[in-house]
């Protein structure tokens, strides 16, 4: 059913159809960023609402939390991001193109030679890839300040706060999204990889000795989360760190990877991290950040943090190309015999339901936009009105719309209205009291074909 996507035919539809544009494109595009349409932001929410809900509601014992993008300096000195998140950079002294040394052909890396012209490569040197700006007044060094590369030590330098506001107690969990900002080299395959992305973390606090434990229960969790989402899952697997890819602070590491048109690519890291972060905020800020177990004689520890971390941008990519299927509906010989669909969960989907006067005249324009207002309290709606029946389909098919409701003469008659489903292209009549149950109901048991 896949075969058939490639990142060209998404970055097409993506832009046709108002899901992604790119950065300040009138200027001639800015590289590493991208902007999000009117189909792109309601895709986006929604993805962050299902992990949020996922995270949160689901789990009684995560809270939420929303940290300032720009964080005093030292915590990334504290997190070791100063000194050791670094890329491994060459440039070609001949076509000026620059690499990640450890992307390229090693053979060729050794023999210091351009893998595109052939050239001579400088040396390998480590280029941070923080942003930095400056803050206040004067430019002259002293308000270094840096965005964010990752969202998950604003959670850390907090620990102490919601353990505190919240009465939290051990094994618990503080979830958050948001962006962050990577100098990135090499920004190709659109969204995959981009200077300003959007991360959904999760930082979950144990006590030391059960951390391998609460582990194997984030990764079950996250594989279960996938699941839930409605993708195929036989386009994911796991790859564990080996030694020598795992981070300076990780215990132990396993991503989720995702199949995409360029091949399995990082989707989600599950990260046992020790009590690297709280002990290193604890020796650079002089605060006390250990837990004092009540529960326990006051006994006393750093927690260990077991870490989730997604990126949702990433995810938005992910979703979108597995919606993505170009299908063969009919044998006539000409283009409308096929469409291309987006598959979506319901629940992710940028419009829940359409609703689609057959006629303009005699009046199923005034009823279909009657029906709509009785939708709207409950799902996100659409309204077209023009062409032919079959056309729009296609159009709402093309955003992944899942339910088109179509208004025809029957309906003044009977009070009936037409439901069509996305995935099967069934068609029922229902009447139209019941059309916000059915489709509720459709939603609840929908599964991916
Ligand atoms: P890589 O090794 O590919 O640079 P990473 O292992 O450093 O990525 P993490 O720091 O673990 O990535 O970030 C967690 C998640 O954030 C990733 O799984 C990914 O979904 C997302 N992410 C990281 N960097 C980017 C980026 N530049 N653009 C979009 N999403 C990103």
């Amino acid at each position: 059913m896949d075969s058939n996507v490639t990142m060209e035919k998404i970055v097409s539809l993506a832009k046709r159809r108002g899901f992604v544009f790119q950065s300040s494109e009138i200027y001639g595009g800015q590289s590493g960023a991208w902007d999000y349409g009117p189909m792109g932001i309601e895709l986006k929410n929604r993805i962050q609402r299902f992990w949020w809900k996922e995270m949160t509601q689901l789990h009684d014992d995560i809270v939420g939390l929303d940290a300032a993008i720009l964080m005093h300096p030292r915590t990334w000195e504290a997190s070791g991001h100063v000194e050791n998140f670094t890329d491994p950079l060459v440039d070609c002294k001949k076509c000026k193109q620059r690499f990640r040394a450890d992307q390229i052909d090693q053979a060729k890396l050794a023999k210091k030679e351009c893998p595109e012209c052939g050239g001579e490569l400088t040396d390998t040197r480590k280029f941070n890839l923080m942003f930095k700006t400056n803050i206040g007044p004067v430019d002259d060094g002293t308000g270094l300040i840096y965005l964010r590369p990752e969202t998950a030590q604003g959670i850390y330098v907090n620990y102490k706060n919601i353990v505190q506001s919240n009465r939290m107690k051990i094994p618990f969990g503080i979830a958050q999204v948001g962006k962050a900002f990577r100098n990135e080299i090499v920004t190709k395959n659109f969204i995959f990889r981009t200077c300003e992305f959007e991360q959904m973390e999760m930082q979950y606090f144990v006590k030391p000795g059960d951390d391998e434990k609460f582990f194997n229960y984030w990764r079950e969790q996250r594989w279960a989360y996938y699941q839930k989402l409605g993708v195929r899952m036989e386009k994911l697997r796991w790859h564990q760190h080996g030694p020598d890819e795992l981070a300076h602070y990780a215990k132990d590491a396993y991503d989720i990877e995702y199949e995409f048109p360029m091949g399995f690519k990082e989707l989600e890291g599950v990260h046992n991290r020790s009590d690297y972060d709280l002990g290193r905020h604890q020796q650079f800020s002089g605060k006390d950040l250990q837990y004092i177990d009540q529960d326990n004689g006051n006994e006393r520890y750093t927690p260990f943090i077991i870490e989730t971390s997604a990126g949702l941008t990433r995810q938005l990519l992910m979703v979108l190309c597995d919606a993505y299927e170009d299908q063969k509906v009919a044998d006539k010989g000409t283009d409308d015999d096929w469409r291309t669909v987006l598959h979506f969960h319901p629940t992710l989907a940028p419009v829940t339901v359409a609703v689609l006067p057959l006629m303009k005249k005699d009046g199923l324009a005034e009823l279909a936009g009657d029906i709509r207002k009785d939708l709207k309290e409950e799902f996100a709606t659409d309204y077209d009105q023009g062409g032919a029946i079959g056309r729009r389909y296609r159009r709402q098919d093309e955003v992944g719309t899942p339910f088109c409701v179509t208004i025809d003469y029957q309906s003044k008659e009977d009070g009936t209205v037409t439901l069509r489903f996305r995935d099967s292209m069934e068609q029922i009549r229902v009447p139209r009291a019941e059309l916000e149950s059915t489709i509720k109901k459709a939603i609840k048991e929908y599964k991916r074909a």
